[in-house]
């Protein structure tokens, strides 16, 4: 399986990083050895002194297509997850400034957080889930569906024109504002609407 995640989907986190709201999605890779099993702490890595959290919804391909149409898209997953992007955001800054992929700083093992899935049919609108991160207990950042700048089904025709989707594959749909760095010991909660998705501890 592969990872797709939007960059700058939320108007909101695109202000907090002072990045340029893009014409098109921004669209970057994790690999499959990204995911951080189930259950288990995160550990920070050693080349990174500013891990960040990024809460995002999540996407489960069902079917494999290309090409698709967005009229269409609804037909090729049927749950909705919530997730955390890690990323190492002095890495990040240091290889955007010089133009280069953000790969190391966005794909290294355990930068994708996987919580538990939804059927998308127990939602009444897909294009409003409310979800939320806690660290320690405190609310950190809450995002709403119907705030992305492109919505699931156009994230899947406008992906899907350069990446074959295959059954399995994840899309993590970009994170609202309030992101921010994470230390040991900090325990961080997912939820989606008023439901507890994911729970993990840093290391
Ligand atoms: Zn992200």
């Amino acid at each position: 399986m592969k990872i797709i995640c939007i960059g700058r989907n939320y108007t909101d986190h695109i202000e907090e990083l002072s990045n340029e709201r893009p014409k098109e999605p921004v669209i970057f890779i994790k690999p499959d050895s990204a995911v951080l099993p189930k259950e288990q702490d995160f550990y920070r890595p050693e080349f990174s002194n500013d891990i960040h959290y990024e809460v995002e919804l999540l996407v489960k391909i069902h079917k494999v297509g290309k090409h698709i149409a967005k009229e269409f898209a609804p037909n090729y997953y049927d749950e909705i997850g919530l997730g955390i992007d890690f990323t190492a955001r002095d890495v990040q800054t240091q290889l955007k400034q010089k133009g280069l992929p953000w790969e190391k700083s966005k794909g290294f093992d355990g930068s994708a957080v996987i919580g538990k899935w939804v059927s998308k049919a127990q939602f009444e609108n897909l294009e409003n889930i409310s979800f939320s991160l806690e660290k320690n207990g405190v609310q950190v950042q809450s995002g709403n569906s119907g705030l992305m700048l492109w919505k699931i089904d156009e994230i899947i025709a406008y992906v899907s024109q350069f990446f074959m989707l295959k059954k399995g594959d994840v899309i993590f749909t970009g994170t609202p504002a309030g992101v921010g760095p994470v230390q040991e010991n900090d325990v961080l909660v997912g939820k989606i609407e008023q439901e507890v998705k994911l729970r993990t501890i840093i290391k």
